[in-house]
């Protein structure tokens, strides 16, 4: 089996834990569906945010120049990071210069791409996470499990058992109002002691040089107003042309992350606090080699709301950890192997190409059709194992040919049924391990067919 298969195989082992968390994520799926469905113009939107996102990434270098230009006369200082060493190192220079040793951070995808935190740690300075998802999943020293819910794999009870342990809670208590009261007064004392503010970039907007944090707890206000010194740290996707653009992407971001309207803060940040000061990273970081490919630039696009993983049957049936990867689900499928193909081989193959995400992506990546893509891509760098070739030829050559796949179906349907199970679940099945067989229709394809169509 593959990596994802292996990983994914354990995770369904648990089969309640997985029917929940597959019941978790659909009703953010059915969520996203009613908000988007409340907005006769939602096509439209999507459609725009995908021009203008192509359009920012045709003159990428421009609008970042023009953003550093602004962002300078704003008071800012921009710093380039090529890639993950190097932003580390700026961040941990900044917050060395300044004697800090105490920093409280909003969620970011981007520093946990770059491991910032167990690097700062190594330096000794103490990151604290402030998203309470994101603490819920620090205290027990994992990463995320979904980029817009980062603990949704997590039920209350099992929240209560670690708040219990980190921060002595009650035993057994598991009452989400208690619960978010407890990691309330622990945050607050954490704020109040930080030295530093890290937060993360949903929008850089070139024209104004100003940009814009969007988090549902104003943990991110917080963390950027307490302590005089503000660090943001952004790819260098994250630009987009005009102040103008922000309405159309903050009406998709929050409907299709949660359903929400919008998301509960908006934060405009314009050059740093009066006495205060402001720095941002631009970090790089593989995305300009991505950029320069033809077939996956546009997963460049990508605004972070999590819909194309809300959907994708694969990962709520498998949960966000199997893709041992910064950002799981269909994008990270798409993003993971573009910075190392070699450990995220097995990626592009965790998809039904159901097209699903294709379909909810509110920047309108074609996501599917990009997976796809990267199996050629794979296949192409002798990545792909042999017996997944194997198989893929045979099942291309029973496709081709009517008469192989008739016999298939006669196979499956006469003689399957009457194999003793041995034969059957064994460790040759993979998918038998978790799961029954289907029972296989007794009439031929072609009787199904003939029968529909009358013919
Ligand atoms: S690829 Fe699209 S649906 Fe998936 S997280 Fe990015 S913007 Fe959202």
């Amino acid at each position: 089996m593959s990596e994802h298969a292996t990983l994914a195989a354990d995770y369904i082992a648990d089969r309640e834990r997985a029917h929940w968390h597959d019941g978790a994520i659909w009703f953010l799926r059915v969520k996203r569906d009613k908000a988007a469905r409340s907005i006769p113009e939602w096509e439209t939107l999507r459609a725009r945010a995908s021009e203008i996102k192509a359009h920012a990434m045709s003159r990428l270098g421009d609008y970042l120049e023009q953003f550093e230009a602004q962002a300078t006369k704003l008071g800012a200082k921009v710093h380039w990071a090529r890639d993950a060493a190097e932003h580390n190192q700026i961040v941990y220079g900044i917050l060395q210069a300044h004697g800090v040793k105490r920093v409280v951070k909003s969620k970011s995808m981007l520093t946990e791409e770059c491991h910032l935190n167990p690097f700062l740690e190594r330096h000794g300075v103490e990151v604290i996470d402030t998203d309470l998802g994101e603490r819920i999943v620090q205290l027990i020293g994992k990463p995320p499990s979904h980029i817009v819910a980062p603990a949704i794999h997590l039920r209350k009870e099992d929240i209560g058992q670690i708040f219990h342990e980190h921060l002595h809670t009650e035993a057994g208590a598991s009452d989400p109002k208690y619960l978010a009261e407890a990691a309330r007064q622990h945050l607050r004392a954490k704020f109040l002691g930080a030295e530093a503010g890290l937060t993360g970039v949903n929008f850089a907007i070139a024209e104004t040089g100003g940009f814009v944090v969007c988090t549902n707890e104003g943990n991110a206000d917080l963390g950027a107003s307490l302590p005089k010194l503000h660090i943001a740290c952004m790819g260098i996707e994250k630009v987009i042309p005009r102040a103008a653009d922000m309405g159309v992407f903050l009406r998709l971001l929050a409907r299709s992350a949660t359903g929400q309207p919008i998301t509960t803060y908006s934060s405009h940040f314009h050059g740093p606090m009066p006495g205060g000061e402001l720095h941002i990273v631009l970090v790089d970081n593989g995305r300009s080699t991505l950029l320069g490919k033809k077939d996956f630039r546009l997963s460049l696009s990508c605004i972070r709301c999590g819909a194309c993983m809300n959907t994708c049957p694969v990962y709520r049936r498998s949960g966000g950890y199997s893709y041992e990867a910064t950002i799981p689900g269909p994008i990270g499928s798409i993003l993971a192997p573009a910075r190392d193909p070699k450990k995220h081989a097995s990626l592009p193959f965790a998809c039904s190409l159901c097209g699903s995400c294709s379909d909810v992506c509110p920047v309108k990546i074609d996501l599917h059709h990009e997976l796809l893509l990267w199996r050629r891509e794979l296949a192409q760098l002798k990545l792909v194992p042999a017996s997944k070739r194997l198989a893929m030829w045979a099942g291309s050559l029973v496709f081709r040919h009517t008469w192989m796949y008739e016999t298939a179906g006669w196979f499956a349907r006469r003689i399957v049924p009457r194999l003793p199970r041995w034969m059957l679940y064994n460790k040759l099945n993979a998918w038998g391990k978790q799961r029954e067989l289907p029972d296989f229709p007794q009439q031929s394809f072609r009787e199904l067919y003939r029968r529909r169509n009358g013919s």
